[in-house]
């Protein structure tokens, strides 16, 4: 391909509203556009890569004997309304209405449809297990759209149904994805970590993540230093330090705290530890016309932090419908104080509090009264919780809840997820099978998911694949594999070496840019570094005399060799390593 004829504008200055890496690069490069907040186009080159991306994908599904189908983005809402998710879904799902008034909506995943599809396909033991997948838009109306396509409105996401007889089936569906995903990510050339992670509204009771390590991911996992313990921050369990059963409780104090409005101010002013004081978060839940539902007061050690996701769960709601609460308001109806809330005193509210506070005596926290606090407020003597368990994060420094190791902390991008759904879906939409007895069962499912475009850029963010100057494109997902800079455009010997060495290389199967632009050669350079092509072969002075310059993106040594063995050279590299399979250990 000559770039003379190639449709692409790369940008020397940086776009504004990109921050990270990978969304900074692909705009630059042109290889994205941005339409709207959320939406992008692929260009010609972004596209070549999504396409690689989304081949060894598809080779990946497919030798597990997954097969592609493809289901309109169009999804009726009745089957969401069987499935009890036409409600729960919540704000990112784009809804419209068909001429006849009929709710639709722009799919964000796919579990209605696929089960739907084999429950009217399926009916005997036999025709079990399945795996089907389809490789399409998906849409979501983000509540903060941001690092290009990393959170995107519309994106482009694998997702692949199992459907098993039974949990021992699911068991092995589930292991053949883990497996599947692992040769995917190891082909794309990421850094990765599969870690546990917390099914959220698609449901089941097993799931884990594929996290691309890299400092600009908005995923945060915890990971033990001894053992194999890994989750996200929202799942990881935490161990409650020991209960203090010897501890005498001493009795019950309120003191005069002028102004300590946070846990801080308040330890520093009663000269206490921050473990020996409760924390008060405060929060109203809404119900699912939007309607506020209730107030809740959630409850943890001074020292510890509050987990979203894990007090959702145990509220039974989803998390876009509880947010922090106006305190004042809150206030009127509750008795809560901003700043000096505990659990004492509170009334019409739901009281959480964190499974490690009853084992710890003598704590010290808000009064529910302007300046005032308590100290020796004792659960059980002093105070009670509707609901009493782990809602908080495992930080950094604490102990593994296995193994009592060291905890440590790392950002990552989330880049796929596998679920065991087990029969939520199949049950409520009537997908079941006849057993050898002609007895009807519901389907074992499971689901997995794969984001190829936030792999697309996460990809450019592991630190080995990009630099200042650019790009440095893995080979396996390399919109082209070889670029020929020619230095001076019009140069007859150049040029004809340039040609010789594309074409040679066309016929041998490599993909090979020739940039035959009438541009100084320092233009041809940066942009060449830029685009990340993994092998450049410049064609400058030397050709007259056989020679041309053989250097590697990835590299800074430059070679001046000739030109059969630049050839040879060129295609031996990008033989083994197109496919990604190098990369396995
Ligand atoms: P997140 O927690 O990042 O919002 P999710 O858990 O809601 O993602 P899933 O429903 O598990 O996402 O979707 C499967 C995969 O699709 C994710 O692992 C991710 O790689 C990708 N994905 C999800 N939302 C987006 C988005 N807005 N933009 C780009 N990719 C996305
Ligand atoms: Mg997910």
């Amino acid at each position: 391909m000559r770039l003379s004829r190639l449709h692409f504008k790369t940008l020397r200055e940086v776009p504004k509203e990109a921050e990270i890496p990978s969304h900074i690069l692909l705009l630059r490069a042109g290889m994205i556009k941005k339409t709207a907040a959320g939406i992008y186009t692929y260009m010609p080159m972004g596209w070549r890569t999504v396409r690689k991306i989304e081949n060894i994908v598809r080779e990946e599904m497919d030798a597990k004997g997954a097969q592609e189908i493809r289901t309109s983005v169009l999804q009726p809402g009745e089957l969401w309304e069987e499935s009890g998710r036409w409600s729960a879904y919540g704000p990112e799902m784009w809804r419209l209405n068909d001429r006849n008034d009929r709710g639709f909506c722009l799919g964000p995943t796919a579990e209605e449809v696929f089960t739907d599809i084999i429950r009217g396909d399926v009916t005997s033991y036999k025709q079990l297990p399945l795996s089907i997948y389809q490789i399409s838009n998906k849409f979501r109306d983000e509540a903060r759209p941001r690092f290009g396509m990393m959170r995107s409105r519309d994106f482009i996401m694998k997702d692949n149904y199992s459907f098993d007889r039974d949990e021992e089936g699911l068991d092995q569906s589930y292991e053949d994805m883990y497996e599947a995903y692992t040769n995917v990510f190891t082909r794309c050339g990421l850094t990765f970590r599969p870690v546990e992670a917390d099914p959220g509204a698609i449901g089941g009771n097993n799931s884990h993540e594929f996290t691309a390590l890299c400092e600009y991911g908005e995923s945060e996992i915890a990971y033990c230093e001894s053992c194999d313990m890994a989750a996200t921050v929202e799942k990881a369990e935490c161990l409650d330090d020991p209960a203090q059963d010897d501890v005498e409780m001493l009795p019950l104090e309120k003191k005069h705290t002028p102004g300590t409005k946070t846990i801080e101010a308040v330890a520093e002013y009663l000269d206490l530890p921050t473990e020996k004081t409760i924390k008060a978060l405060l929060f109203v839940t809404y119900d699912e016309e939007g309607n506020e539902a209730g107030y809740v007061a959630a409850f943890v050690r001074g020292d510890r932090e509050l987990n979203m996701t894990k007090l959702a769960n145990i509220l039974d709601i989803n998390q876009y419908a509880i947010e922090f609460a106006d305190e004042e308001k809150m206030a009127a109806k509750t008795g809560c104080v901003g700043g000096f809330t505990g659990p004492m005193g509170l009334h019409d509210c739901t009281i959480v509090v964190d499974s490690e506070l009853p084992g710890q005596k003598n704590l010290c926290a808000g009064a529910c009264e302007a300046d005032h606090h308590y100290i020796n407020m004792n659960y059980g003597r002093d105070y009670e919780g509707d609901i009493v368990a782990d809602i908080k994060n495992l930080q950094e420094g604490d102990r593994c809840p296995r193994c009592g190791g060291v905890i440590k902390h790392a950002r990552g991008v989330e880049v796929g997820q596998i679920f065991k759904l087990g029969t939520k879906y199949s049950e409520p939409m009537g997908c079941v099978y006849k057993d050898e007895n002609q007895k009807d069962h519901p389907i074992v499912m499971g689901c997995y998911g794969i984001g190829i475009s936030r792999t697309f850029q996460a990809i450019i963010d592991m630190p080995e694949n990009h630099d200042d100057n650019g790009i440095i494109w893995p080979m396996s997902v390399a919109p082209y594999h070889v670029i020929i800079t020619l230095v001076k455009a019009g140069d007859e010997v150049q040029e004809k070496v340039a040609s010789q060495i594309h074409d040679e290389l066309e016929k041998a199967g490599v993909e090979v840019l020739l940039d035959d632009r009438k541009e100084r050669p320092g233009v041809k350079f940066k942009d060449a570094d830029l685009l990340g092509i993994p092998v450049a072969i410049t064609v400058g002075r030397g050709a007259a005399d056989g020679k041309v310059e053989y250097k590697l993106r990835a590299e800074d040594n430059k070679e001046e060799i000739g030109i059969s063995e630049a050839i040879e050279r060129a295609i031996a590299k990008v033989n083994a390593e197109k496919d990604g399979r190098h990369f396995f250990k």
